[in-house]
């Protein structure tokens, strides 16, 4: 991949702040690393790409953005193996999804290989703050944002692509009662579920508030028509194990299509599980979980990989699920899949990229 194609002004920070680092206490999303990656978007080309030292963005209050939403962002994770070296699992996804959001919130894409340059690049000056601890990681937030100083809806000219990184501790997820919401949506066909946006998680906020005031750590958002279908959780899709049978609803466009959903299909058919991508009723899953067939029931997303689910409420009735330590698919694969990004077990799929 040649240097050349973005040649990145880098100004490094006089003052790092890795030594103020304490490991042991980092909350999520609140410690941020050095430096950050900033391009500017303007006459209808990419231009200025600079790594300088994280700090404070100024604009006029009438920016596009601050009014109208017009954003995007992404998610995902580098990780550091024994021997040193950065590892980013499947980032190429990661910017063809980028560029997903970005043609349906009308805003410019960033080509896959310069997407792919900017994080390598930012990753090689900051490497000091990709964790080699074990279960640590580097958590990398790609976004864009609609920079006109305008007050009308309509498309920016300019946008700012920006990538920067906090370093997250040892994320343990404890297994969360959910609620299957059937009243407010999160998405609907022919909206923006399937992007990134912003506004998609604006939107989420109320409800998964009224969820959470009632017990529910989180949702499980159901179709906006006839709330009878399974979607997804608000920033993770979910799978069920019903007799045996891995069962997942399909990604469509009311469903972000989650990477960690299809690396778990995709290691599930290598094991040899079947495995069924299609609409999931509730009534299915719910009639599962009374006769037992239904055995595990889990998220799948870039924060946790795995986040196991306890409980389903669904129309006032709270049905346990069994115990976490017998579930037998979901445990195996978050070993397998936290070992993978670490380097530890063979690249068979061709998933790594070292930065
Ligand atoms: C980011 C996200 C996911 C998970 O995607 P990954 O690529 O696995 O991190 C699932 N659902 C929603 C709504 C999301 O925003």
């Amino acid at each position: 991949m040649s240097t050349e194609l973005l040649n990145i002004s880098i100004e490094k920070t006089k003052s790092s702040k890795i030594n103020e680092l304490d490991w042991d206490n980092l909350p999520f999303g609140r410690v941020f690393s050095d430096h950050m990656f900033v391009m500017d978007y303007k006459d209808g080309q990419w231009e200025n790409p600079t790594i300088t030292p994280f700090a404070d963005l100024t604009m006029s209050p009438a920016t596009s953005i601050l009014h109208y939403g017009q954003t995007f962002f992404e998610g995902m994770k580098a990780t550091k193996s024994e021997n040193g070296d950065i590892l980013l699992f499947r980032p190429e996804e990661n910017a063809k999804r980028f560029n997903l959001s970005a043609e349906r919130m009308c805003m410019p894409e960033v080509p896959v290989e310069m997407f792919i340059e900017a994080l390598r690049t930012l990753l090689n000056v900051d490497k000091d703050w990709v964790p080699a601890k074990e279960g640590f990681s580097l958590y990398i937030r790609p976004f864009m944002i609609a920079m006109d100083p305008y007050v009308g809806i309509r498309p920016s000219d300019t946008y700012k692509f920006i990538i920067f990184t906090c370093p997250v501790g040892a994320y343990y997820s404890e297994p969360v009662p959910v609620k299957i919401e059937t009243k407010y949506s999160r998405a609907v066909e022919g909206g923006t579920g399937y992007a990134k946006a912003g506004g998609n998680y604006a939107g989420s906020l109320y409800p998964a508030m009224k969820g959470q005031k009632e017990g529910f750590r989180q949702l499980i958002w159901t179709d906006a028509k006839e709330h009878k279908y399974i979607e997804e959780a608000g920033t993770m899709n979910v799978l069920f194990v019903i007799d045996g049978k891995i069962i997942t609803p399909a990604s469509s466009d009311t469903i972000l299509s989650g990477i960690t959903r299809r690396s778990v299909v995709d290691i599930a058919r290598d094991w040899g599980y079947e495995v069924e991508e299609r609409k999931v009723s509730v009534e299915e899953v719910i009639t599962a979980i009374k006769e037992n067939r239904l055995t595990e029931a889990f998220g799948a997303g870039t924060a946790a990989t795995i986040a196991q689910i306890s409980a389903i409420s669904f129309e006032g009735t709270t049905y346990e699920l069994p115990a976490v330590e017998g579930r037998e698919f979901s445990n195996k694969v978050l070993t397998y899949l936290t070992d993978y990004k670490h380097g530890k077990v063979e690249d068979k799929f061709n998933w790594i990229l070292k930065a």
